[in-house]
C-alpha cells in the first residue's frame, strides 16, 4: 500500500513538473502569503484568497462565460474570471482585453455568439500588462488587424511578453488622460499604477433607456507582496485618483471585482439593470485599500 502512495505522490508531483512552463509566471511563480488578513464589508481576505477569488481554477480561465451584453454597446466576452470587453460602435469594435493566447479563439466565439464579427474589431485595448490580460494582444492583431493602442508606462512589460516568440504588437502609445474615439465612443485612459507601471482604468458612458450611464473599466489594484516606496507612492496616488472617476457601473478585469457573477445572475427582462450599482462602485477599491496597507504594516514592522 505504502509503496502505492509513494508511486501516487510522485506522478503528482511529475504532472505538476510538468504543467509548470504553462503557468503564468507573473503571479504563480510565488503564490501570495495567507497574510495579513483584512475584513472589508463584513467579508476576510488574505492575498492568497484575493488572488485565488480573482483567477479561480485554470478551467475558470479558460472556460467562457455566457457573453452578454453588460449595458447599451458594452459586451462582456471573456472566460468565468478573465474579463474581456467588446464595444460596439457603427464604425467598428474596440476590444479590450485579449487574455491569455490560449483564451483568443474562445473570445472570437463569444464575440460570433452574440451576433457580431471578430474582424470587426479595429481597435484593441487592454487594462494592464500580465500575461492573464495581454498575452494575446499578437493573435486578435493577426486574427483581426486592430490597432493596439498601449500605456506608454506598461510599454517595457508589454515587450516582454511573446507567446511562442511573437513580439508584442504596438501600433501607438498614449499617455494618462488621453482619449481613444472610434464611431461616437469615447473612451479616457487613467493612469492608475501600482499593480503594474501602466495599470489603467478606462472611463466611457453608455445609453440606456434614454438616460446615460458612466462605466468605469477599472484596473486591478492588488498589491505585491513586497510593496517597495516607488511602488507605494503609486498606489497612494491611484486609490485617491479611482475614487474621483465617474461611475455608475464599475467593470474590472476580473469578474469577481464587480461582483459579476451574481449580477449576470439578477439579470432579467423588465427589471433594472443590476450592472448599475453607483452605490458599489469603489467596493474594490475599499478590499485593495485595506490590503495594501496590512501588507505595508507588516513590512514595516518586520523591518523595525
Ligand atoms: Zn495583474
Amino acid at each position: 500500500m505504502k509503496r502505492i502512495s509513494g508511486l501516487k505522490l510522485f506522478a503528482s508531483l511529475f504532472v505538476l513538473a510538468a504543467l509548470g512552463p504553462q503557468v503564468d509566471l507573473s503571479y504563480a511563480q510565488n503564490p501570495p502569503p495567507d497574510h495579513p488578513s483584512v475584513t472589508v464589508g463584513g467579508q476576510t481576505f488574505t492575498p492568497r484568497s484575493i488572488l485565488a477569488r480573482n483567477m479561480g481554477t485554470n478551467e475558470d480561465q479558460t472556460t467562457a462565460f455566457p457573453p452578454h451584453k453588460i449595458i447599451g454597446n458594452i459586451y462582456y466576452v471573456g472566460t468565468r474570471t478573465l474579463s474581456s470587453f467588446l464595444i460596439v460602435t457603427p464604425q467598428g469594435n474596440i476590444l479590450m482585453d485579449s487574455t491569455y493566447e490560449r483564451n483568443v479563439p474562445t473570445i472570437a466565439k463569444s464575440v460570433a455568439d452574440l451576433g457580431f464579427k471578430f474582424s470587426d474589431v479595429k481597435i484593441l485595448l487592454g487594462n494592464h500588462a500580465h500575461g492573464d490580460h495581454q498575452e494575446g494582444d499578437a493573435m486578435v492583431k493577426q486574427m483581426t488587424g486592430a490597432n493596439v493602442i498601449v500605456m506608454a508606462e506598461d510599454v517595457p512589460a508589454l515587450k516582454e511578453m511573446k507567446p511562442g516568440g511573437k513580439e508584442h504588437p504596438i501600433d501607438q502609445v498614449i499617455h494618462d488622460g488621453d482619449k481613444v474615439i472610434l464611431g461616437g465612443t469615447t473612451l479616457v485612459a487613467h493612469l492608475t499604477p501600482g499593480h503594474t507601471r501602466g495599470c489603467t482604468s478606462w472611463t466611457t458612458t453608455a445609453q440606456e433607456g434614454g438616460r446615460t450611464y458612466n462605466v468605469l473599466l477599472g484596473c486591478s489594484l492588488r498589491a505585491p507582496g513586497v510593496v517597495p516606496p516607488p511602488i507605494a507612492a503609486e498606489f497612494d496616488r491611484s486609490f485617491k485618483l479611482v475614487r474621483t472617476l465617474p461611475c455608475d457601473v464599475q467593470l474590472g478585469d476580473h469578474g469577481a471585482q464587480y461582483g459579476m457573477q451574481e449580477k449576470y445572475a439578477k439579470m432579467k427582462a423588465g427589471a433594472p439593470n443590476p450592472f448599475i450599482d453607483p452605490a458599489h462602485c469603489f467596493a474594490e477599491a475599499d478590499v485593495e485599500e485595506a490590503m495594501y496597507h496590512a501588507i505595508v504594516a507588516e513590512q514595516n514592522a518586520a523591518h523595525k
